[in-house]
């Protein structure tokens, strides 16, 4: 188990550092933040939390969630990581679903929280950094008055570990359930993917509510005995003197962080320690990756995956990073990835596979897949028709089986009955000096079925439409029809706490101003 794995690791290296939380200006070794995972342990069983029970936390990154994280994997309960910039109602939504016997939250969400907490009697609301007396009683009294000593619970590894509610860009968000051992098998391919041993020092920036952070970077490093800074939220400065100071050698963080890191004065800042920087989670722009390797001297890694797998299913590595640029990379180990023929009627046939080079929807079968969806039986059969989980995305495999993500099912674009996938129009844009980020969507029209629109945030005020489209139609990389035929400037693009664009928000957005330009 993952709790197992981490008693082992306190064993072997007690006095080595293991977290240094900045906002709380707290750095514990591994043995001693064992003690707060074990008072934290002793504390939940205290109040009732057995096998089974969930525990979530509606938190930014801190301590607390590091520690709830590891408790939780010691007794057994259910880990269930809230995404911190849910409106009240969307954690209300979750709340109901997973049926939560603690919470543990902060003050500053604390609104979000109050305003639905009465709804939820049966579960108790813990405030790590309370001042209210509302909540007085809360996490630390709780915590500091238990035991540091934890019997070994019979917590198998086939037991579910954690349940995460994915990011949801249609529909009601579903929990999704992962056990013991499919999470180990993650952190384990992590680990050999970007060679992680005892002697790295690695930096939390991403949300830690999210896989991508909690699975494909901070658990590895636990496991090798790795130290962890933990930045309460993303600040890209902060990021560049952490990096110097602590001299951090590892870090994920999603394209559009990279993004923002590449605005800063870059020469203020030693970043020698550095060795690998892990990216995904959202397409990133060929563009940009070559921006990290002139500008930060770092050739970054890339992991592609979903919630449902762990989430990685592939890496592409240092190596093929320039060489294989756009592509999402090869099959984590023990993984298989199959492309079949999209099937508009229901699963797509995982028997009905498309020779290389031909596109269609991406399915996977690998040691870390979910064990399901949370009480959604019918989601869950779909999603694992026939063994293979059907991811929804849409990419193909080349030649040497490398794979190419191009877009989501959903965000395709068809115009005049050919189809367009928005991130090569993306990518294309992005390359362009004065764009700083690009968003493709499609735009219902009577002639063409759609058309392409793009939102776009310049990086510098000079670009003009006209330059765009010059540059669209210059490029060898898009043919005529995918060029975009709108222009909406903006001052930045709807991104959810992974980084993915909210397409929808996008389409409602220029629903709206259609109508308004009609009516
Ligand atoms: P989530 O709901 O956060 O698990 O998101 C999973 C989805 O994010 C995938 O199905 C992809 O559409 C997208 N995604 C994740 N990683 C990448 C990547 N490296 N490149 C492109 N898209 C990605
Ligand atoms: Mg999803």
């Amino acid at each position: 188990t993952i709790g197992r794995i981490f008693d082992l690791t306190v064993q072997k290296f007690p006095n080595k550092e293991a977290i240094y939380d900045v906002r709380k200006n707290q750095r514990l070794s591994y043995s001693e933040w064992n003690v707060q995972v074990n008072k934290l342990a002793n504390a939940l069983m205290k109040e009732g939390v057995t096998k089974g029970d969930r525990v979530s936390t509606f938190l930014f990154n801190t301590e607390e969630l590091a520690t709830a994280f590891l408790a939780c994997t010691k007794i057994g309960a259910v880990f269930n990581p809230i995404n911190f910039r849910l409106t009240a109602e969307e954690v209300a939504f979750i709340l109901h679903d997973a049926a939560p016997k603690v919470v543990l939250f902060e003050k500053a969400l604390e609104p979000t929280v109050t305003s639905i907490k009465d709804r939820f009697t049966r579960a108790l609301f813990w405030q790590i950094d309370g001042e209210y007396p509302e909540y007085a009683a809360s996490y630390h009294e709780k915590v500091s008055g238990a035991s540091s000593e934890l019997a070994e619970l019979p917590v198998d590894e086939n037991d579910l570990y954690a349940i995460m509610y994915t990011s949801g860009t249609t529909g009601r968000p579903k929990g999704v359930l992962h056990s013991h051992r499919e999470i180990v098998e993650q952190s384990l391919i992590v680990i050999g993917a970007t060679k992680l041993d005892s002697s790295d020092a690695g930096l939390v920036t991403a949300p830690m509510f999210h896989c991508a952070e909690l699975h494909c970077a901070f658990l590895p490093r636990l496991h090798v005995g790795a130290s962890n800074v933990i930045l309460h939220q993303f600040d890209p400065k902060k990021v560049l003197s952490l990096i110097e100071e602590e001299k951090i050698t590892k870090f994920f963080a999603a394209p559009t962080m990279w993004n923002m890191l590449l605005q800063e004065d870059l020469q203020q800042f030693d970043i020698s320690s550095l060795k690998t920087g892990l990216y995904g989670a959202a397409p990133m722009a060929p563009s940009l990756v070559h921006a990290c390797h002139e500008r930060l001297g770092l050739t970054l890694v890339q992991a592609y995956g979903m919630t449902e797998m762990g989430p990685a299913i592939t890496f592409l590595g240092e190596q093929d990073q320039l060489r294989k640029a756009g592509s999402a990379g090869q099959a984590c180990l023990n993984h298989e990835i199959r492309i079949v023929r999209p099937n508009e009627n229901g699963p797509s046939d995982p028997n009905d596979v498309m020779p290389p080079g031909e596109t269609g929807e991406i399915l996977v079968k690998g040691p870390c897949m979910m064990s399901g969806y949370f009480q959604r039986e019918e989601a869950t059969e779909k999603a694992l028709y026939k063994g293979w989980y059907h991811s929804g995305d849409i990419g193909y495999l080349d030649e040497e089986g490398y794979l190419w993500v191009k877009d989501r099912v959903d965000d395709m674009i068809i115009s005049g009955g050919e189809n367009i996938y928005p991130r090569e129009v993306e990518d294309v844009l992005h390359a362009h000096k004065g764009v700083l980020d690009a968003a493709v969507v499609g735009q219902p029209d009577d002639r063409w079925g759609e058309t392409v629109t793009a939102f776009v945030v310049k990086k510098d005020h000079a670009v003009t439409e006209e330059d765009l489209d010059g540059w669209c139609k210059s490029s060898d990389q898009i043919a005529n029809y995918k060029r975009p035929r709108k222009y909406i400037f903006c001052e930045a693009l709807p991104r959810n706490a992974s980084g993915k664009i909210q397409k929808f928000v996008l389409r409602k957005q220029l629903e709206d101003l259609f109508i308004t330009n009609r009516g």
